[in-house]
């Protein structure tokens, strides 16, 4: 076998990514420097723990954050912060996870930020409460202040937040409730860059602990997160996560105790909650390497570029008569443009032309979000000049 292509060799079909960063089509691509720096880390033996206690200090300059840790995924970044706001500095609740039986667990999310990925808090033992509504007509208020207030109660361990365009809630005001009554927040930012200077806002903001992915815009490996916070969270995070087993005394005072304080511990800990959720040496060094890379990124020239490739495929698609093709610029200066394609007249329904670029070899993804208006949208920003006019090629074949 050849080195050329891993998957070609082994008949399992690739995708061109139209749609945009998504786990299940396997994230964004790693820059060479990412590869190689992983290539090279799996050549020595390194003590995880001194591997995260440098990227705790990078992390800590480029989020503006007391702490860092590298989770596997945003996710078990979610299910660390709850495993930290749950347990604190008390180990011995820590070493119950995730059986939370008399002890606080409740994590409040207002009911318009709820989505799939809860089930990452869930895992650590919290239990999510609902506040507000998901009623957005005439002007409501999706959560007021005072409905996260009265919703607080002894059980309540955290407030979760996630930062999206049709939100009205904001971060500062849920920050201002949540401290109030000395909880933290957890920021679910898994999905928010670019631009870059999102790494900070969040924090600034006053949010306690921040989850990005390492794998979507920071294209680092699709198995890594970030989890940037106040120290005690991330310490309590950390302690949760790292590789146990060994004597107390070398454990106290070798590399772990860079990470995390050994005072207030009753004996040697075991494995937490997050053993399972382990990141290795070569994701720790691509991920720093990946964010090296990515604070260098000048957010607007990236834009330019994709909304660029999106105008060349309106050209390209808006060429056919059958088709009708917008481009849709956000309202959000920092959003990238997209092409929305409405299939109405063009012989072929959206769902139908969806499904057969999906069976193409190699599978052809777009946005599907709009497919019940029979209309599918183009992302640009996967996607090479060639790949965009090969999916519009493809495209084309189909309308009749
Ligand atoms: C992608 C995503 C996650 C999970 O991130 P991973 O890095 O894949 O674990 C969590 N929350 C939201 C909103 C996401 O979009």
């Amino acid at each position: 076998m050849s080195n050329e292509n891993p998957y070609a060799e082994r008949d399992i079909p690739t995708v061109i990514n139209a749609v945009g960063e998504q786990t299940r089509i396997s994230g964004t691509l790693m820059r060479k420097e990412v590869s190689e720096a992983m290539q090279r880390a799996s050549e020595k033996y390194v003590h995880l723990a001194d591997l995260q206690a440098y990227a705790r200090e990078f992390i800590t300059e480029v989020t503006g954050a007391e702490a860092g840790l590298v989770t596997n995924g945003a996710a078990a970044g979610l299910t660390l912060s709850a495993a930290a706001c749950i347990a604190g500095t008390d180990y011995r609740i820590a070493n119950q996870l995730p059986h939370t039986d008399g002890i606080p667990n409740k994590i409040l999310i207002p009911v318009a930020h709820r989505n799939q990925y809860e089930v990452a808090y869930r895992v650590a033992g919290a239990k999510l409460v609902g506040v507000g509504l998901n009623d957005l007509r005439n002007g409501l208020e999706e959560v007021e202040p005072w409905e996260i207030e009265s919703a607080i109660s002894e059980d309540t361990v955290a407030v979760t937040y996630i930062d999206r365009p049709h939100n009205q809630l904001s971060l500062a005001t849920v920050v201002e409730v949540a401290h109030d009554n000395d909880l933290p927040v957890i920021v679910d930012a898994a999905a928010e860059l670019p631009p870059t200077t999102k790494l900070t806002r969040y924090i600034d903001t006053g949010a306690d602990l921040v989850a990005f992915s390492g794998g979507k815009a920071i294209r680092g490996p699709q198995t890594t997160g970030i989890l940037a916070g106040r120290k005690d969270l991330v310490e309590s995070a950390t302690l949760q996560s790292l590789p146990s087993g060994v004597a107390e005394e070398t454990w106290e005072n070798g590399p772990p105790s860079k990470l995390v304080k050994t005072d207030n511990l009753p004996g040697m800990p075991r494995h937490g909650i997050g053993r399972p959720m382990k990141v290795g040496k070569e994701e720790l060094i691509g991920l720093i390497r990946a964010l090296e890379l990515y604070i260098e990124e000048d957010d607007e020239e990236l834009l330019d570029d994709w909304n660029a490739r999106a105008e060349r495929i309106y050209d390209k698609l808006a060429e056919s008569s059958q088709l009708e093709v917008i481009v849709m610029e956000e309202e959000d200066p920092a959003a990238v443009s997209t092409v929305q394609v409405e299939l109405d007249g063009a012989g072929i329904t959206a769902a139908t032309l969806i499904q057969r670029l999906i069976n193409e070899n190699p599978r052809i993804y777009v946005d599907e979000s709009r497919m019940q208006e029979n209309t599918f949208t183009i992302n640009p920003k996967c996607l090479s000049d060639e790949e965009a006019d090969y999916v519009c090629e493809r495209i084309d074949s189909y309308i009749c």
